[in-house]
């Protein structure tokens, strides 16, 4: 077994039971969700409050989450003139069975305590089949943060419109169904899925039909701008990797790295083509080559936040890499 303790904190906007539990709930579900630790991992569970929180004892919000077996202790922080206020802090005592490299977590007003963990923002941006996402997914991984898919998101609208029987390319169909799309994205154990209206598609967007009405819709200015909030909202709370088309340009134009990933068309093509065999899907190559031939055409000439390198983003071609190349390269470079 593998020992670790993990800090976290967080402030809350006033002295009141709800609000010490609600933010409590959520410093815990963090530090559980960005670190992918169970319930049963943990050991105990030492709690502090300012002292100027004292409605309820934190450690409530633990009990609520299910951590009904586990040793928690609440006491107040010592109190330093000028120090941060109403400030809930952790200190998690975990058991693990293999190595891990944790992070600690501190929300809202409380990252001020810890300047040194400040924010990474890693945009990846690129044609279809560039290998933004396997990248992505791998350096999120490595580096302990978020992978955000963006291209999910316009998969899940391009789903909405097909099976509501209108065409992704006419926005006069596909307008009327905005207000009413939910569309969210929620981590298990790191793994990133998709909800449509409250039903998870993360698994039937992944077909041909749904990348070209993916592409159609992505060319319509209101569907990118209520997809670009949700994703600004995701980067603004998490230290992550998102990959897409307008990353570096439009949505994280203050990005720490900005990448662009390129390959050529055919290599694009085959490797499209060999995943979608590897799932079983029933393609071909000609069809997959024209699928990307489209989505190229339509993500670089639709005139609202086209696909384009951003100035200051590195260009990075795949042709002949592999992705471990790619990773390391990446990975390097965020260290200069
Ligand atoms: O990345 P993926 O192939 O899953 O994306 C599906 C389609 O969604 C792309 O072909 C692209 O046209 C569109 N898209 C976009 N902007 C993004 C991500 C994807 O227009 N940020």
């Amino acid at each position: 077994m593998n020992f670790y303790a993990i800090r976290g904190a967080i402030t809350t906007s006033e002295n009141s039971r709800e609000e010490i539990l609600r933010q409590t709930r959520r410093l815990l579900s963090e530090i559980k969700q960005r670190n992918h630790i169970e319930i049963e991992d943990i050991i105990s569970i030492i709690f502090t409050a300012t002292k100027d929180l004292d409605a309820v004892y934190p450690a409530v919000a633990a009990r609520e989450l299910g951590m009904t077996s586990i040793p928690l202790s609440c006491c107040q922080e010592m109190y330093v003139a000028g120090s941060l206020e109403k400030c809930i802090r952790v200190m998690i005592h975990i058991q693990l069975k293999e190595k891990r490299n944790l992070k600690p977590i501190y929300l809202d007003k409380a990252v001020s305590l810890r300047p040194d963990l400040a924010k990474v923002t890693i945009a990846i941006d690129g044609p279809a089949g560039a290998g933004k996402s396997t990248v992505a997914k791998l350096l999120a991984a490595k580096l302990g943060i978020l992978y955000l898919d963006t291209g999910a998101m316009y998969r899940a609208m391009g789903l909405k419109v097909i099976e509501n029987g209108g065409n992704p390319r006419e926005s006069k169909e596909v307008l009327p169904l905005l207000p009413s799309t939910d569309i969210k994205v929620e981590y298990d154990k790191g793994e990133q899925r998709i909800y449509l209206d409250d039903r998870e598609v993360t698994k039937v967007i992944r077909t041909q039909q749904i990348s070209t009405a993916a592409s159609d819709v992505g060319t319509i200015p209101a569907v990118r701008k209520k997809l670009v909030e949700l994703q600004q909202l995701i980067a603004k709370e998490n230290s992550l990797v998102m990959d897409g088309r307008d990353i570096g340009t439009y949505v994280m134009p203050q990005a720490s790295l900005k990448i662009f990933l390129t390959a050529s068309c055919e290599e694009r093509a085959r490797r499209r083509y060999e995943e979608l065999k590897q799932k079983g899907m029933d393609t071909d190559f000609d069809t997959v080559l024209k699928d990307i031939i489209h989505r190229d055409n339509n993500d670089t000439n639709r005139e609202y936040a086209p696909l384009r390198k951003a100035d200051d983003a590195i260009l990075i071609d795949t042709t002949n890499k592999n992705i471990d190349q790619v990773v390391n390269e990446i990975e390097g470079l965020l260290k200069v």
